[in-house]
Order: structure tokens, then sequence, then C-alpha cells
């Protein structure tokens, strides 16, 4: 996989992200491109351009990226899409892997979104215990994701909580 730098707007490296998300950003007006392979091209039904090697953002952005995202309810829902980790339905509660009851902390990577049914289903069980399965581990946001997730709102009115940057 081809992997774009990105720079903030003040020439500040920030983070790396695919070539498709490279190119959604330049296309949709949100960074521009620094830096292109020579004589690579990309060719699709609408578009031509050089393969970017680096962007950059044409708007400053503030993001806590060497810090690592505080967790919190709100933020397991939307990392997981609002979609339960047992069976894929519309999920609007927040599971323990390794249940509270059992000492399993308040963690991204102890913490699923689930519906309430399972939640309800699996109490204070494990998984094994509850002969449940994950369909997808949980896993701890990257500063890829925090970029991503910052570039789609103007400010930070909106910006799901696990994002909310201290006043600089
Ligand atoms: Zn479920």
């Amino acid at each position: 996989m081809r992997e774009t730098l990105v720079l903030n707007a003040s020439f500040e490296p920030l983070s790396t992200v695919s070539l498709r998300r490279a190119v959604v950003l330049v296309m949709q007006d949100k960074a521009v491109v620094e830096q292109e392979h020579a004589g690579l091209r990309i060719r699709a039904a609408s578009i031509d351009m050089a393969v970017p090697q680096i962007i950059r953002l044409c708007r400053y952005v503030r993001v806590p990226f060497r810090q690592r995202a505080p967790w919190s309810r709100r933020g397991v829902l939307i990392r997981d899409r609002h979609r339960c980790a047992y069976c894929g339905r519309r999920a609007t509660t927040v599971d323990h892997v390794l249940p509270r009851a059992q000492g399993g902390p308040d963690s991204w990577l102890n913490t699923v979104a689930a519906c309430a049914d399972d939640n309800h289903r699996k109490a204070d069980r494990t998984p094994e215990e509850a002969g449940m399965r994950l369909l997808t581990q949980p896993f701890e946001p990257t500063p890829a994701d925090a970029l991503l997730l910052a570039l789609r709102v103007r400010d930070q009115t909106g910006m799901p909580d696990w994002l909310a940057v201290p006043a600089a």
C-alpha cells in the first residue's frame, strides 16, 4: 500500500494516509500536492493526476497527534461506527470485553460497541464465558484516524470527545 505524507498548513509533518485518502483530500480542496511521484499517474473516469507523495493541508488543524486519544463511551461508538461487535446490528451501548466486575478497565482495547440485546445477554461475563464471539477486535484510534475525522469538521464544535483538543 502506497502511503502519502501529510503536512499541516504550517508544513509540519502530521501523519501518513493511504493514497486513496490523499487523492480524496486533494479533490475536496482540503489539501494541495507538494510533491509528486515522478512519472506515476492516477487515471480514472474523472481523474488524471500525478500520484501525490506529499500533500499539505490548506487549513491548519490542531490534532493531538503525539497524545493518546482519551477513552470515552461516545468515542467507542464512533470508532465502531455504531455497529455491534457481536452481531453487526446497530449499537447504542458500550460493552466491556473483560467485564468491569472482573476488573476490566475503561480502555479502547477492552471496550466495543454493542447492541442492547447482546450487552444484556453477555452481562458480567467474558465473551468466552457467554459463548459469544467478537466479529472485530477493539483497537486504539491512530493519529491517521484522528486526522481524517478532524478534517471533516470546520471547527471543534461537534468533534468527537476523544478528539477534543485542549485550548493551546
Ligand atoms: Zn448485537
